[in-house]
């Protein structure tokens, strides 16, 4: 690894972490958030983060301080928020009577609900010091208000429906999913296939970039998702990119990841329902400190 790493961005990243406000979840209050919002600037545990990923990146960019690799760009992005008192003073200004703050033991109902007012909905937004800052600030948050209202006019049926369904659900820890390579993947194109791997679990499902006219693909990419409880099967599929037409399939597998280990386990994944291939992957899973 590199010999600057002494100066470099984990070591910044660990001061910020041990400053007195930044020792508890900017939600719920939790103790040793091990999580981050980079883009909102705070530390957060790790159920309030998994309700930070469903709000979508465009509001709220996830890290983890201890798994996820960090660039000194993210590290100064999250210094310039000014860390949890800071934005809370911002985010939190004006909580109506009627509203209270989630606790480290409330439910993820109650969490989503705060959450989602605080940073989506900016319905407890205040003016900061800097009064040109919060003048801006609160126009683009009218702005941006203003643009989702439109679209949730036309989409709050379906929004309705999804944020209670996930409301209910329930996280026990994360899950690091590193997929190294495919081996001896099936052809789909002529003679080669364009794949990419998806991953589910759950509702929530991430996805590979695709690699181009390759049979024993590389990718090298490290996704992760929040543990539901109960835990489903992760699910593993295989496509080939197509340009004009629906994405072939290219085998799948199942993966029971059950009782939560913490070491690391790598593995060898036959894919089943194809002519051939398998899939080289590690399996990091992080449980939730109770
Ligand atoms: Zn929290």
């Amino acid at each position: 690894m590199a010999s600057s790493s002494h100066s470099g961005p984990l070591d910044r990243l660990e001061i910020l972490m041990k400053k007195p406000d930044n020792r508890f979840c900017a939600d719920c209050g939790s103790p040793d958030p091990k999580w981050v919002s980079f883009n909102l600037g705070v530390f957060i545990c790790i159920k309030c983060s998994g309700v930070h990923r469903s709000l979508g990146v465009h509001i709220s960019k996830v890290l983890s301080v201890k798994l996820d690799e960090w660039t000194e760009e993210q590290v100064n992005t999250l210094i310039d928020g000014g860390g949890n008192s800071t934005v809370n003073m911002r985010y939190e200004a004006f909580i109506p009577k009627n509203i209270s703050k989630p606790g480290p033991d409330s439910s993820t109902e109650e969490r989503s609900d705060f959450i989602r007012r605080k940073y989506d909905l900016l319905q407890f937004l205040g003016p900061s010091s800097d009064h040109d800052h919060a003048q801006e600030e609160t126009n683009q948050a009218k702005h941006r208000v203003g643009v989702r209202q439109a679209f949730r006019h036309s989409w709050r049926r379906k929004e309705a429906k999804s944020f209670s369904t996930r409301g209910m659900v329930e996280f026990v820890g994360m899950i690091k999913v590193n997929i190294f390579r495919g081996t001896n993947l099936a052809i789909r194109d002529v003679v080669s296939s364009d794949p990419y791997v998806v991953l589910t679990l759950g509702h929530q499902s991430v996805k590979t970039k695709v690699v181009k006219r390759s049979l024993n693909p590389i990718w090298n990419e490290s996704l992760m998702l929040s543990v539901p409880s109960p835990t489903p099967p992760l699910k593993l599929e295989v496509f080939d990119k197509d340009k004009f037409s629906t994405d072939d399939r290219m085998g799948e597998a199942e993966i029971k990841i059950g009782p939560l280990v913490q070491r690391r386990e790598k593995m060898i994944i036959p894919l089943q329902n194809v002519e051939s291939g398998e899939l080289e992957i590690e399996l990091e899973c992080v449980p939730l400190p109770q």
